[in-house]
């Protein structure tokens, strides 16, 4: 994918970094790989990783742009952030802003930000370095984030339980800016695009629904974070703040969107795509 069409609205993407950064078995707790290789018939090529032997993941920024706005969804990990339990995004240089570049986008034109939650793998580039400060690296822009999100992650950076410090150098100075807006989960950003509370992951996780006249499409955060999961949607991950309830909300949203044709575009999936049913149970199929 570089950039499709829906309709009267465009989705590019910029990879930030095009391999998990965790084994699936390490990110999904309750995965077997017993389970998982009965799934391979359907997870290869696509979503499989051969240079890993392992499911494929990226980290990765969606850019949507309608006849009205430039849109940014999550944000990645960011450059030069101290994150000391993560030597691979640990103070990184990489290109991303010559990618967005590449995709036809400057900081400038985005108008809107929406964070999905606040994970540091999905607020790095909400900030950068200038000036001996981290400052909003889009600085026109309004960053849309759910009131429960930031009110719990407020909480837990003050307390300092918010281990990596993205909420410091990523979001607070969002906030500080004043260019952040705290919403309700079901905020509508305009006529194409809008909120949706799936939470679990983590207390505030949203959704970012996408209608055009042609299509619509979902933004799922971190609902799901391998593609096996539409298959198995009781694995919650290593990082879901309440894995029960985010087990129920992946089963829901798995049944919802089911043979829908609503085109899924996950935080970390390799691809994006549409979920199938298939013999009683559910997969993934890559959007051509
Ligand atoms: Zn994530």
């Amino acid at each position: 994918m570089q950039t499709m069409k829906l309709g009267e609205v465009s989705i590019s993407r910029v990879i930030e970094i095009d391999r998990s950064s965790f084994s699936t078995a390490s990110m999904l707790p309750d995965s077997s790989a017993d389970v998982i290789a009965a799934h391979h018939r359907w997870l290869k090529p696509h979503f499989f990783d051969e240079r890993t032997g392992d499911l494929a993941s990226r980290i990765q920024t969606y850019v949507v742009r309608t006849p009205r706005h430039t849109v940014v969804i999550d944000t990645g990990v960011g450059n030069g952030k101290t994150r000391a339990g993560s030597p691979a995004w640990h103070m990184r240089q990489s290109s991303y802003l010559d990618d967005l570049a590449a995709v036809g986008v400057t900081p400038e034109q985005v108008d809107f930000v929406l964070c999905t939650h606040l994970h540091v793998d999905h607020v790095g580039w909400n900030t950068r370095w200038k000036d001996g400060r981290w400052v909003p690296t889009f600085p026109n822009s309004t960053y849309v984030i759910a009131g429960a999100e930031w009110e719990f992650w407020k909480y837990e950076s003050d307390a300092g339980k918010e281990e990596s410090g993205c909420i410091a150098d990523s979001v607070v100075p969002v906030v500080e800016a004043g260019q952040a807006l705290l919403v309700d989960s079901d905020f509508k950003v305009d006529e194409h695009l809008r909120f949706e509370p799936w939470i679990g992951h983590t207390p505030g996780h949203v959704c970012v629904r996408l209608t055009t006249s042609a299509s619509s499409a979902v933004f799922s955060g971190d609902l799901m974070h391998r593609t096996v999961q539409v298959a198995e949607p009781q694995w919650s991950s290593r990082f879901c703040y309440d894995p029960a309830q985010a087990r129920a909300t992946r089963r829901a949203f798995v049944e919802r969107h089911a043979d829908s044709g609503t085109l899924i575009l996950a935080g970390h999936f390799p691809h994006p795509g549409f979920i199938v049913r298939e013999g009683g149970g559910y997969r993934f199929t890559p959007a051509a």
